[in-house]
């Protein structure tokens, strides 16, 4: 049979996506040629970011290379622009004087920069950010030229001014609105983002309308001028304002168009044998700017492309994130609310955290998050599936792994998902299909997971998502790489081992010192490292290396956890649990004093005082005269005793009396994680000795130290250790362990990861067999704990750090 020819105009990510689409289904049906104005086959557009930021090249973002079109027999014509219609005779016609005739035309030429209808647009200096071209304009602008002023404070506008940052020029945001994604996220989450991105050096001038842009008299740009008369001076200015679909070519050719080439719901414009997908499309009144609504309707079209008539798009529920490494930015819905609605939000504005989710009818609608955003893609999933959210709504807001019991990795999540739930948002790939291509396909690793069915490859947001599928249906075979083969993070190609030795080697002392020497990728570093390599530093080089506490996790910075509604929870330290009349007179009266609204006993054998609004926190402290009992440090926690030989009948040794001693010994200590304690008078064991990180059992004899125990999530049993007569051995061993731990795991192993890791018989070739490193390592430990001072002692008597806990609204 004589195959028929279907003509794409726009060698882009929606046209290709189609015809990817349509050669799974029928690879006989057509001839295909495909005109592309631009000078390279089909690439990732959303990567252009990173490429301009140096994190990719080109050549990492191709999607699809020359071979593949060879491969499926489609006709290429790369830099060709298709400049006709005839639909009479359904023939294209080309700038460079090609004709191709068509049975079926996909149109797919996006979208187009808005320029803003100002003098000065023309001149030399002035470019856009949507194409290769222009990243390439702009990485040879940043090296040859200094100041640069993005217009616009979008998504785009805002990658486009971090890449030029990055690049080394000087930038500034001018934005129309009062606050930055206006479109994307709510005032309260934009605040925090314009804050972080002026901590890294962009300028930002809000609530400014360009009137103009300046000329030098030979032709380049030297400034813009706004409205108010006012000037500032630039070499070079980037325009991203916004895009239009590019609907020239559907205008010319009569096909309706009504702000987008005007479709259906089978993607098929008001000429039958056209149809078009993509930025250019105008669907029930909505044209999209994102990948994943085009993939849909990439799907739907192929479909009726090769005949089979089956599926309709529907439009699509869209959700953002910004590609600026170390800044976490999500929204998706509805997130602004309205009369209808009810909001839950969280706002820490000095951790650098806010989340808003918003309920209609008992449903989220809505959400959005700063700071972070690890549960954005459960979230999107509730509101896409528009089920009732009643009995998530208390933990709602605590995320996925808050509901039951998800394991350590999140396995037991994604093993309880279904077939039908979206792991990569951009390219619309469900766990089925990952899951069906690494059956059938005999996948290994996440890269021929991307390739075959692309989750993965957009944004990559996902990828941790298509590691744990690949784990759960293969196992041990997974060719993923454990945590001390992997890069610690998108900032530097350094495993976790490899950054301690070189802050060893070459004595690196500060965060700063030790990111330019390693040549770290993003120049303030993100999230995930900035707390490693601070704990790196610290425990590496006590009383040298300086605690940057910006690089803290939240929860201690503020030295005190901070709860759903956004108020603290505050643990003062009472030793091996044992209080006095005196303690307890005291805890009462600040819980009267500041309406504490809960008082409770914690497992750990200690007082919680739940609900301390953060601007209270020190004078509560102060009102306590206790120490801080860390509850909300990566450092020792809690050991917890029995009452063993003083009172209990079978008590063998004194237990409280150990536990108490251990505390002293080692509170301070900051560690790679939590750390806790327990000692038990006699093998009956009250105080659960068998599921803490260092676990004493005494009996007739000595004292027995298990290691390694957890009684988290995924329940350890600790393993014996070694056996020791004295009081003052168990403070050696124990003590020498935990240095071992504090030199070697990695920031946020647990004890019971390290030892799986590194196995329990390294740990006692180090402690138990070699006195004089035992010795050693606890001589270590006692010298970075001598540098430690009581956290909320110190912060009462500064004045100046009090200022942290002001509130900031007022
Ligand atoms: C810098 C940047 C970052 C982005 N980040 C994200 C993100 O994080 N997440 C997200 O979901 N989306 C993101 N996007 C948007 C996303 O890239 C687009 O939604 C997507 O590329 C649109 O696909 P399309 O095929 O409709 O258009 P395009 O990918 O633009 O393809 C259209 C192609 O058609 C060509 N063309 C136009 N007219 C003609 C003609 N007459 N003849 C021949 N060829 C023609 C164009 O040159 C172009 O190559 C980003 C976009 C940019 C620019
Ligand atoms: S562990 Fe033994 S000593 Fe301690 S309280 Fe229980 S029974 Fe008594």
């Amino acid at each position: 049979m004589k195959k028929m020819k279907l003509v794409v105009v726009g060698n882009g990510m929606a046209g290709i996506r189609t015809i990817e689409e349509l050669l799974k289904l029928d690879t006989s049906l057509y001839d295909i040629t495909v005109f592309g104005s631009e000078p390279h086959p089909n690439y990732n557009r959303i990567l252009l970011s990173p490429v301009l930021t140096g994190e990719q090249t080109l050549e990492d973002i191709i999607l699809n290379d020359r071979s593949w079109y060879e491969e499926h027999g489609i006709t290429l014509h790369m830099n060709s622009t298709v400049t006709r219609i005839n639909r009479a005779r359904k023939e294209v016609m080309t700038d460079d004087g090609k004709t191709a005739r068509y049975d079926r035309l996909l149109l797919a030429t996006g979208s187009k920069p808005f320029m803003l209808p100002v003098p000065g647009t023309d001149l030399d200096g002035v470019v856009t950010f949507r194409d290769i071209g222009d990243v390439n304009r702009m990485i040879e602008a940043a090296g040859r030229l200094k100041r640069a002023v993005v217009i616009g404070g979008g998504l785009l506008g805002l990658e486009a001014a971090n890449g030029l940052a990055m690049r080394g020029m000087q930038v500034s945001v001018v934005h129309l609105g009062a606050s930055l994604l206006d479109r994307q996220l709510d005032g309260a989450a934009a605040a925090l983002l314009q804050g972080s991105l002026h901590e890294r050096g962009l300028e930002f001038l809000m609530e400014r309308q360009t009137e103009a842009i300046l000329g030098n008299g030979q032709g380049a740009v030297r400034g813009i001028r706004f409205r108010d008369g006012g000037e500032l001076e630039t070499d070079l200015v980037v325009m991203a304002v916004g895009i239009r679909p590019n609907t020239d070519l559907a205008d010319a050719a009569g096909i309706h168009t009504d702000r987008g080439v005007v479709v259906n719901d089978t993607l098929q414009t008001y000429d039958p044998s056209i149809y078009a997908v993509g930025e250019c499309v105008s669907h029930r009144g909505m044209a999209y700017g994102l990948v994943a609504p085009l993939f849909e309707q990439a799907k739907v079209a192929a479909n009726h492309l090769a005949l089979h008539g089956i599926g309709r798009y529907g439009g699509s529920t869209t959700s953002t994130k910004l590609k600026v490494t170390g800044i976490d930015v999500f929204s998706a819905g509805e997130f602004m609310g309205g009369a209808d609605t009810e909001a839950i939000t969280l706002a820490d504005p000095v951790g650098g955290v806010y989340k808003k989710l918003v309920i209609r009818d008992d449903r989220l609608i809505g959400a959005c998050l700063y700071g972070d955003t690890v549960d954005g893609a459960w979230y999107f999933r509730l509101i896409r599936e528009a089920k009732s959210i009643g009995e998530l709504r208390e933990n709602l807001m605590f995320g996925e792994s808050s509901i039951g019991d998800t394991g350590h990795s999140g396995e037991n999540s994604i093993a309880g998902m279904p077939d039908t739930t979206e792991i990569c948002g951009c390219n619309g790939v469900c766990k089925g299909t990952i899951v069906k291509a690494i059956r059938e396909k005999g996948l290994f690793t996440v890269d021929e997971v991307k390739k075959h069915t692309k989750a993965a490859s957009s944004c990559g947001s996902c990828t941790g998502l298509v590691e744990q599928i690949l784990i759960n249906c293969i196992g041990g075979a997974a060719d993923i790489k454990p945590k001390s083969e992997k890069a610690i993070c998108a900032c530097a190609d350094y495993t976790h081992g490899e950054l301690r030795k070189a802050i060893r080697e070459q004595h690196l002392t500060s965060i700063p010192e030790t990111m330019r020497f390693l040549e770290w990728r993003s120049p303030d570093g993100c999230a995930t490292c900035r707390p490693a390599l601070n704990y790196y530093l610290m425990s590496t080089w006590p009383g040298e290396a300086r605690d940057d506490t910006q690089s803290r996790l939240i929860n201690e910075r503020a030295h005190a956890n901070i709860q759903k509604d956004g108020t603290y929870s505050v643990v003062p330290r009472m030793w091996g649990g044992v209080t006095s009349p005196s303690e307890l007179r005291r805890i009462a009266d600040v819980a009267d004093k500041y309406h504490v609204p809960m008082v409770k006993v914690t497992g750990g054998q200690r007082i919680d005082l739940l609900g301390i609004r953060k601007e209270d926190l020190p004078a509560v402290w102060k009102d306590l005269d206790m120490p801080s009992g860390h509850a909300y440090g990566k450092s020792l926690r809690t050991v917890k005793t029995c009452v063993g030989k003083e009172f209990c009948r079978f008590g063998t040794q004194d237990s409280t009396g150990m536990g108490i001693a251990l505390e002293k010994d080692l509170v301070g200590m900051w560690s790679p994680h939590k750390v806790k304690l327990a000692v038990s008078g006699c093998p009956r064991n009250c105080a659960e000795s068998g599921i803490k990180d260092i676990g004493i059992i005494a009996v007739d004899s000595g004292w027995e130290l298990y290691v390694g125990g957890n009684g988290g999530i995924k329940t350890e049993v600790a393993q014996f250790f070694v056996k020791v007569q004295t009081h003052d051995d168990v403070l050696e061993y124990a003590g020498a362990f935990l240095q071992l731990y504090r030199e070697e795991a990695f920031y946020l192993e647990r004890t019971c990861h390290y030892l799986s890791r590194v196995g329990l018989e390294h740990a006692k070739a180090r402690v138990v067999d070699d006195a004089a490193n035992r010795a050693e390592l606890y001589a270590r430990l006692r010298f970075a704990i001598s540098f430690e001072k009581d956290p909320w002692a110190e912060r009462v008597e500064q004045a100046s750090a009090r200022r942290e806990f002001e509130n900031l609204t007022a």
